[in-house]
């Protein structure tokens, strides 16, 4: 190379050399204060989410290079360096801290571990790991993240987020960065049978025999389509349940699915069996009939019924002889009200009388209508498709209404029902297919439930189907 370059040239590049030697041993200290203060203010700067690997890379050797105390009296002193601390540290051998932080609302990864000093690169690094799955990005306030930090370098060696007691997705590191890991355990899940009688309440006497609030809930649910647990209840009902209990090393962690159960309310005995189908995991009658009905009994929560339904009632305003078509459920003025079904909206709009008044056709005949309202909620209008329970309005006293309430009709080919007492169809049956398995399993399931039935519970379902 030299041997291309004149004699001239030579010269220039020795003199700029020269030139640049003097400026590095007149201005030294200068030249690295500023540099440092410069990394420092990029650093506070930094938004990690938008860091690139390349950005790092690019700041990570500088920033390490050199020490924020570096003041060198003159040139010469960049050869006798004392050792920095952190790169005394470096030299000793490990010490692992492990750290356990619990999630907090409103807290994130890099918040987290930022504030357990983990450098803005190994929290990059590990949510790189992360990208495709996000579950740091998900973590919940309750759940765990323990780490483990080398205290000389103050490295990230390894992380783990305790999602439950159940799963947990580690990070080890390794040559590139991080090295994601995913562990799921799986409980063991025992078969439980409960009973209770009911003497005031389906959840003070449920509690009482020690069947916990979560199943009670679920067995409201379960039931709630052909008992009304506010008004049916009688003293002396019964019910019995079979669930499943989930353990972990002997230790209970809580409770599965409730497989069936049986409620006798009012000399009426109900069962219900889980099964899962295509459609998904439902409950069904020993028959194979749907639990679920397709129509809600009461689309509003209401105080009281104001009004009946009543073929030859005398109308309160207009005081002559008109029927009341539906029955009118006084509720706050407010109050959601929900589609009873699944359907389409026929009509949204005011009409004389009924004030602000929503039309559902349900299809097969059935419709339903929803008078008097305050207002719609949005996307209600002709056309729109609303699923059974969702909100459609809110409660008023548009039109000829005397109070808030909310007036209910339903409607079988055109003929009003009383929505109080209509025999709701059950929803779609089991598919054939389905039937053939289900049928023996049923059989096999009321085999067990009939086998842990104390004989008090025997002897009133004896005398029930008798
Ligand atoms: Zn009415």
């Amino acid at each position: 190379m030299t041997k291309l370059l004149p004699a001239k040239h030579l010269l220039l590049i020795a003199a700029v050399c020269l030139f640049l030697a003097i400026v590095l041993i007149a201005f030294p200290q200068k030249e690295t204060t500023n540099n440092a203060i410069s990394l420092e203010a990029r650093f506070e700067q930094i938004d990690q989410s938008e860091l690139t690997f390349a950005d790092i890379e690019e700041l990570t050797p500088t920033a390490q290079a050199i020490p924020k105390d570096f003041k060198p009296d003159t040139f010469s002193s960049i050869y006798d360096l004392p050792t920095p601390e952190a790169l005394r540290k470096k030299n000793s051998p490990p010490s692992y801290v492990d750290t356990s932080v619990e999630i907090k609302t409103g807290d994130s990864l890099s918040k987290v571990l930022t504030n357990e000093g983990i450098s803005t690169q190994d929290i990059y690094k590990v949510s790189q790991a992360d990208k495709k799955q996000k579950s740091l990005v998900r973590m919940l306030p309750g759940q765990t993240i323990t780490f483990t930090k080398n205290e000389n370098t103050g490295e990230l060696t390894k992380l783990t987020l305790v999602v439950d007691k159940l799963n947990s997705v580690t990070f080890e590191r390794d040559d590139k960065g991080f090295n994601r890991t995913e562990k799921h355990r799986t409980p063991d899940v025992i078969q439980t049978y409960k009973e209770a009688e009911i003497n005031s309440s389906l959840f003070v006497d449920g509690l009482k025999s020690g069947i916990e609030q979560s199943l009670l809930i679920e067995l409201a649910s379960i039931f709630g389509w052909d008992i009304d647990f506010a008004l049916d209840i009688r003293k002396g009902d019964r019910l019995s349940l079979l669930y499943e209990e989930k353990f972990l090393d002997g230790e209970k962690i809580g409770n599965g699915n409730i497989i069936a159960a049986q409620f006798i309310n009012n000399g009426r005995t109900f069962q219900a069996i889980r099964y899962k189908t295509q459609r998904g995991s439902h409950y069904y009658t020993p028959d194979g009939l749907a639990m679920r009905k397709t129509f809600i009994r009461t689309p509003v929560d209401f105080t009281r019924i104001s009004s009946k339904f009543n073929p030859n009632r005398l109308h309160p305003i207009f005081k002559t002889s008109r029927p009341h078509r539906g029955v009118d459920y006084a509720a706050a003025s407010g109050t959601p009200v929900k589609a009873a079904g699944d359907g389409k909206v026929s009509f949204a709009g005011k009409q004389t009388g009924y004030g602000n008044v929503v039309i559902i056709d349900h299809g097969r005949g059935y419709q339903t209508l929803y008078a008097h309202l305050k207002s719609f909620s949005r996307g209600i209008r002709r056309g729109a498709t609303v699923s059974q329970g969702k909100i459609i309005a809110y409660v008023g006293q548009t039109g000829w209404a005397t109070g808030p309430h909310l007036h209910y009709e339903f409607r079988i080919n055109g003929t009003h029902k009383n929505p109080v007492t209509v025999k709701l169809p059950n929803d779609d049956p089991m598919p054939k297919k389905d039937l053939k398995t289900y049928l023996p399993y049923a059989k096999q399931i009321m085999a067990t439930l009939s086998n842990s039935h104390s004989p008090a519970f025997a002897r009133k379902l004896a005398s029930l189907n008798n």
